[in-house]
């Protein structure tokens, strides 16, 4: 494990027998597109190799659930939601999704969970404790920097969300805290409860709020105010497999959760960035499988699913391709449980495991053809 296998699906699936958990964190600040069902279609497909392998998806929520304004949701889709939340659209998305691709590749649907982050992290003291360990202890941090960001100017993986207006912060806080050397005193102060909460200090950017240019305060004890990055591909990891983390501190017992056997992500994880030009999957590997890593007994397996585009574009919830939604999907090629067709994920299915290009092409031609000769 601990590897990554990059867009060659016959690569992947001879490994489903020793996968038992996929993760997956789907950001769906807009309406699913093609490429983000193809990592659901392609964790059924390993599903569908081994009746075994669970799949846990947690929608990544956190920076647009509580945004009071929503101009950053594509104005089609606004109008889709007519007053609900957007949280609870994306959720309802991925159920009806699951549900008929389950169906679709003959997978028990009791073998998949979705969780909204925000709900996951709330009263998840444990979570709490681990990123509050990592974060105020010098080598935490300095593992975080050196894996993650290793040029950047902050070493920091959250952003916090303004307590008046509910908006994600762009800027990374400043800490507030007794530091400590290590993760493992960091740790043992926070389950002893001897030293003060951990403190973050930021500005709110919101030129709307009455907090805007003035400092807030926010205490590090619920994660529900908090953005993480990085988060869909490793906070997860941290929650269910995590014994050497605690190796040394008493009394605290072990996670009998399974270890996360393998990551689906989307093909921009793949595409180098920053000054050192590592891609984010590499970056994550890092941090999971350092050396010093205190984090993991195990390290899990990165699939990096090809790229879809849209008209030579990558598609994006900002830029083109967002008409190609699973709402219109469903309404031109409806899924019969019955069998009597094989519906849209048949027709997504055919579309992106009748090849193994590394970059696979959407337009409204090969996605609707058939409807588009009516
Ligand atoms: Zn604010």
């Amino acid at each position: 494990m601990g590897q990554i296998i990059r867009r060659n699906i016959q690569e992947l699936l001879p490994r489903a027998d020793s996968i038992e958990l996929i993760a997956q964190g789907p950001t769906s600040s807009g309406p699913f597109h093609p490429g983000t069902l193809n990592t659901l279609l392609t964790a059924l497909l390993v599903m569908s190799q081994n009746s075994h392998t669970r799949l846990d998806v947690m929608l990544m929520d956190q920076d647009f659930s509580y945004q009071d304004n929503m101009s950053f949701v594509p104005v089609k889709y606004r109008e889709n939601l007519s007053g609900r939340n957007l949280t609870d659209v994306a959720y309802e998305e991925s159920v009806t999704a699951l549900s008929e691709m389950s169906h679709f590749y003959g997978v028990d649907p009791s073998r998949i969970t979705v969780t909204r982050f925000s709900d996951y992290v709330k009263g998840n003291n444990e979570l709490v404790n681990i990123v509050n360990a990592l974060l105020r202890s010098h080598e935490g941090r300095r593992h975080i920097k050196q894996t993650l960001v290793p040029n950047g100017k902050s070493s920091m993986i959250i952003t916090p969300s303004c307590p008046e207006c509910f908006t994600a912060n762009t800027k990374p806080p400043t800490i507030k805290c007794k530091e400590y050397k290590f993760v493992d005193q960091a740790y043992e102060a926070l389950v002893t409860g001897i030293s003060q909460v951990l403190t973050l200090r930021a500005e709110c950017n919101n030129e709307g709020c009455g907090l805007n240019d003035t400092r807030y305060y926010l205490p590090f004890n619920d994660l529900s105010m908090i953005n993480f990055h990085y988060i869909s591909t490793f906070v997860t990891d941290l929650d269910t497999n995590y014994p050497k983390f605690l190796e040394k501190t008493s009394g605290m017992g072990f996670s009998s959760k399974h270890p996360v056997g393998l990551h689906i992500l989307g093909g921009d994880f793949d595409q180098s960035y920053g000054s050192d030009r590592t891609s984010k999957v590499e970056r994550v590997k890092r941090f999971l499988t350092h050396d010093n890593s205190k984090l993991l007994s195990q390290s899990p397996a990165f699939y990096i699913t090809p790229l879809f585009t849209f008209y030579g574009m990558k598609m994006s919830k900002s830029k083109g391709g967002t008409d190609l939604t699973l709402q219109r999907l469903r309404e031109f090629y409806p899924y019969d449980s019955h069998g009597n067709n094989s519906g849209w994920v048949g027709r997504l299915d055919h579309l992106i495991f009748s090849n193994n290009n590394p970059v696979i092409e959407i337009t409204e031609g090969n996605l609707f053809e058939d409807c588009l000769k009516y």
